[in-house]
């Protein structure tokens, strides 16, 4: 089966809301394990529109999975387009198409399981965006590496909250997340990413969310999805990839997520039209932990089992993952 029929087929499972057998076979393999089982994995964007957003999971677990032990989930990341990323790992380098070196790094925050400087400074990176909060302290650690392993030095771009940055056709709005690390001037982030999104047509507007213990007030306004006394002009997400790392509340919840809540999110934000997919797209939930897998009798479920459990929409991802955003009027 080439790439191409792969994604299709994934597409056709996914417009039936449920998975296929070609979703589960790639699930935890990485690009040489996929293209020994699906022809070789490229950088192009084969099965999306020019109006349309492809996204890569090239990690789908939370901190707990270790590079190096029995892999089922690598750390968080995603690839957009084969050209940005949001956060880089410790397996990024080895999840990555063949023959694609994405130039740009968008970070959520400064956990070693999304930020990784010698990793990206390895893949020759060469435009890193970060927020105001710790671009500095980032900026000084890139640096540092960077003159240790003669490695050139990427160019560091702040963020602020709420204001846009595009990257070609890419727009990425920084959104607050409520998720706390040990430096505590850092805001964390989310993101909004937009692809040919005008004043007359939505396209694309996927709300990116890890890390974070559900979607702060302020991060819904600004992207436009508040129902409530928001000044902000409304704006549909057409696309909903969120946390999902704790398998049930526990005392993470002011930093993390359960896939109950982003369902019952995703629930709220499609009753008041705040949330308008394309016909049959599933919420992604990503960032799992343990807890997840595992949460009757030390059962480990597989994908499909896990799927099955989820709240609709919710699906699981997983490494390897590729899925088409289409666009929306
Ligand atoms: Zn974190």
């Amino acid at each position: 089966m080439d790439r191409r029929h792969f994604l299709q087929t994934g597409l056709a499972a996914m417009a039936l809301s449920q998975l296929g057998g070609t979703e589960a076979l790639a699930a935890g393999k990485n690009k040489k394990e996929q293209a020994q089982a699906f022809g070789p994995v490229t950088c192009e964007n084969v099965a999306a529109g020019p109006q349309d957003l492809l996204v890569r999971f090239l990690g789908s677990g939370a901190a707990g999975w270790k590079p190096g032990s029995t892999i089922d989930r690598r750390n968080s990341s995603v690839l957009l387009d084969g050209k940005v990323l949001i956060d880089f790992t410790l397996s990024v380098t080895d999840m990555l198409p063949e023959g694609c070196r994405p130039e740009h790094i968008f970070y959520t925050h400064s956990h070693p399981d999304h930020y990784q400087p010698l990793q990206a400074l390895k893949l020759g990176v060469k435009h890193v965006y970060i927020s105001e909060t710790w671009v500095d302290m980032a900026k000084y650690e890139f640096m540092r590496i960077a003159a240790e392993q003669k490695l050139p030095m990427p160019k560091m771009h702040p963020l602020m909250i709420g204001v846009p940055l595009t990257v070609e056709d890419l727009t990425f709005t920084p959104l607050p997340a409520n998720h706390t690390t040990n430096f505590y001037q850092e805001q964390a982030q989310i993101y909004l990413v937009e692809k040919g999104t005008t004043e007359q047509h939505l396209g694309v507007r996927l709300l990116y969310a890890t890390d974070t213990g559900s979607i702060m007030g302020k991060a819904s306004r600004l992207a436009g999805i508040d129902t409530h006394k928001s000044d902000i002009p409304p704006r549909p997400i057409t696309g909903f990839i969120m946390e999902g790392t704790l398998g049930k509340a526990d005392y993470r919840m002011f930093n993390h997520s359960t896939p109950e809540l982003v369902a019952l999110i995703a629930e709220v934000l499609a009753h008041g039209k705040r949330y308008t997919p394309p016909a049959g797209q599933p919420v992604y939930i990503t960032h799992m932990g343990h807890s997840v897998y595992d949460r009757e009798y030390g059962h480990k479920w597989s994908q499909e089992e896990l799927n099955a459990r989820l709240p609709n929409p919710v699906r699981a991802a997983y490494d390897g993952l590729e899925v088409v955003f289409r666009a929306v009027d």
